[in-house]
């Protein structure tokens, strides 16, 4: 399942919730900081369906918590492991993720006049900054918003990989001399009609392939 912007509701939050960081011990006073590194299991899969940090896997949170005048600015690094699937060959795609991340958490309305009125009006925003509920901030739909974008949308399990043969479905990337013509001995029993028939099916796929026609020509 993908989990897309689910933002910035202010409904109460659980304070044992993965994401969910409590700020109570932050002192308000613009300045005071707090550092957390949190291990925590993804409760559903971030990313989409081709590839997504698995739910159930670990990610590791280094958090910088530092008060300021409007709220609690969050700093960190989000590190974890994306799964997908080659678009090519369909082989398991691994990619580590380290990635930075910056949130604003406004304090609740109520208790935002303390100290000097800042120029943030979140009615106006489109995409209004999310608010501590009860000094509890949850960072996931931040961590959403900077794991997705970084997902790549045609994962690869190498730069140019090859694929599968569009005759077998052999792992190219395991034989890149695989090809299916004259010289291959699986084919050398079988009559001369047959034996056409692959030959001229292999010089399609030739063609097909960039600049293979003309190493083709060379090799001729
Ligand atoms: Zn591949
Ligand atoms: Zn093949």
């Amino acid at each position: 399942m993908s989990l897309m912007k689910n933002h910035r509701s202010n409904k109460h939050l659980d304070p044992k919730a993965p994401f969910v960081i409590d700020t109570h011990d932050l002192s308000r006073s613009p300045g005071s900081m707090r550092e957390v590194l949190l291990e925590v299991e993804v409760p559903r899969a971030i990313g989409n369906d081709v590839i997504a940090i698995p739910e159930g896997s670990l990610i590791i949170l280094n958090v910088r918590m530092e008060a300021v005048v409007q709220g609690v600015l969050f700093t960190g690094r989000v590190a974890g492991l994306a799964v997908g699937e080659c678009v090519r060959c369909l082989e398991q795609v691994d990619i580590p993720l380290d990635l930075y991340f910056q949130e604003l958490f406004t304090y609740e309305p109520e208790t935002r006049s303390r100290g000097k009125e800042v120029d943030l009006d979140p009615e106006d925003e489109e995409d209004p900054l999310p608010t501590l509920v009860e000094e509890l901030a949850d960072l996931e739909p931040t961590l959403v918003d900077v794991v997705v974008p970084n997902l790549p949308y045609r994962p690869l399990c190498q730069p140019g990989c090859p694929g599968l043969c569009p005759e077998c479905g052999a792992l190219l990337a395991q034989d890149p001399t695989h090809q299916h013509d004259l010289t291959d001995n699986r084919w050398s029993g079988l009559s001369g009609l047959v034996f056409e028939e692959s030959a001229s099916v292999g010089d399609t796929k030739h063609l097909s392939d960039d600049g293979s026609s003309q190493r083709e020509q060379e090799e001729s």
